[in-house]
């Protein structure tokens, strides 16, 4: 078939990979000038497991408070209805813990099997680190993370939960002073460097039935006859099937085709900053619960993640969040990392629909499929997203189940 696909950040590329290697002529379009440049830019890099990862799922991990200086979700420069009606869905999903915790973490389990097989296949180096430390700073963050513990464990997820001792002997650089109750270890996690991946992946597919198309906007979708109208062209250009992978754009140009998603970008911040003492530094991936803050050890850098904003896309940055990516890296790994000079500061967003799932699979719209809404958890559920869609297109039984992310459940 000959198959378009709008988006090349994390979630086109890897559609793209996919459908063309299950023999399918793929054109994907992607406005900006290079290949993960949106969100997928400086994601905090965490793979699966899924669930203990910062805002991946309401209800598991982030109490929702909206105001005074404790508050996990800002709100800035007012809320319009449609982000009203998403955080009230949020809050219920949360409430009644009926996002689907589990389907997750089965997709992100298979998406890193996936993805390490890919990896494996292309001899592709992405700045992989194998581990995670989900850090407590009190017993009472333990007992707040057992619901999502026993998603993982009834996933079949290896952990276990440990006191600080062996947390420190695991990651020798945590701060002796810092306070720590215990953590939750994660041997099998993954962390690596999304975008350097996507760049990879994107080198090894060309010329192998993809064509990438740069500095080009899809205006519209259309379903009859299918195809894509793209910005400057008076003719539409005519495929056998189309895949939205367009991130938050996926919410404008839905609506023309009857579509509608209840998305909302939740944006967050990235700080990557250069290793300065690498013994001070965390060999792999930790996870601050209780911030909502991730530290990642990328190559020869160290990659602090965390916040979330309902903003403007033109907002600036908010100072105080950086500050607390700042602070909470200095509680946990002081002098680690060389935060004087070579900064690379990144605000992104996060696509997130109110149940924190994604919607994988055809759209109800002959010809349309959608891969699109991964919130918290594109890189992560990434590859497992894209073998289910080519799947699909191919009128197979994916090996994975989708049970609560499709879009039937909106
Ligand atoms: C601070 C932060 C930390 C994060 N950390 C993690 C993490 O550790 N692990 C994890 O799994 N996820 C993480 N995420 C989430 C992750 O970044 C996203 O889920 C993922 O990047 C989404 O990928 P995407 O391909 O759907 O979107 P994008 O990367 O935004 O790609 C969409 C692409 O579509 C293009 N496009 C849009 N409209 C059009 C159009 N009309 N025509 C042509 N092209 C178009 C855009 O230019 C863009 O390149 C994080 C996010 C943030 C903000």
């Amino acid at each position: 078939m000959k198959i378009a696909i709008v988006g090349a950040g994390i979630i086109g590329v890897t559609t793209a990979y996919e459908l063309a290697r299950d023999g399918h002529e793929v054109t994907i379009f992607e406005q900006r000038s290079a290949a993960a440049e949106e969100a997928s830019f400086a994601t905090a890099g965490l793979l699966g497991p899924h669930l203990l990862s910062p805002w991946a799922v309401p209800g598991f991990g982030q109490a929702l408070r909206l105001i005074g200086p404790h508050a996990t979700l800002r709100v800035a420069g007012g809320l319009n209805r449609a982000n009203w009606a998403w955080l009230r869905r949020w809050r219920g999903a949360a409430r009644s813990n009926s996002a689907p915790a589990a389907a997750l973490e089965r997709l992100a389990q298979y998406s890193l099997t996936r993805l390490k097989a890919i990896a494996r296949q292309h001899e592709l180096d992405f700045e992989t680190s194998e581990g995670r430390l989900v850090l407590l700073r009190t017993e009472q963050e333990r007992a707040h993370l057992q619901p999502a513990l026993q998603v993982l464990r009834d996933s079949g997820v290896s952990l276990h939960e440990i006191d600080a001792d062996v947390a420190r002997q695991i990651e020798p650089g945590l701060s002796p002073e810092a306070p720590l109750a215990g953590a939750i270890h994660l041997p099998d996690a993954s962390a690596g460097n999304c975008r350097l991946f996507a760049q990879l992946l994107r080198q090894g597919t060309q010329g192998s039935g993809v064509q990438f198309v740069f500095n080009t906007r899809v205006d519209r979708i259309s379903t009859q006859p299918t195809g894509v109208a793209l910005q400057g062209e008076p003719d539409l250009r005519r495929f056998d099937a189309v895949v939205l992978c367009a991130g938050m754009a996926s919410a404008t140009l839905m609506p023309a085709l009857g579509l509608r998603l209840p998305m909302a970008a939740v944006y967050g911040y990235s700080v990557s900053a250069p290793l300065r003492e690498s013994t001070h530094a965390p060999r792999a991936s930790v996870v601050d619960a209780a911030q909502q803050i991730s530290i990642t050890r990328l190559g020869q850098r160290v990659r602090i993640a965390g916040g979330a904003e309902l903003a403007g896309a033109d907002a600036h940055h908010h100072t105080p969040t950086l500050q607390r990516l700042y602070r909470t890296l200095n509680d946990w790994f002081p002098g680690g990392a060389q935060l004087s000079s070579s900064l690379q500061i990144w605000r992104g967003a996060r696509t997130m629909l109110p149940d924190g799932a994604p919607v994988v699979g055809a759209s109800g719209v002959p010809g349309l499929w959608l891969n699109t809404g991964h919130g918290a958890g594109g890189w992560a559920l990434a590859c497992g997203s894209a073998r289910v869609v080519a799947d699909l297109v191919a009128q197979r039984e994916p090996d994975v189940s989708l049970d609560g992310l499709g879009m039937r459940r909106f």
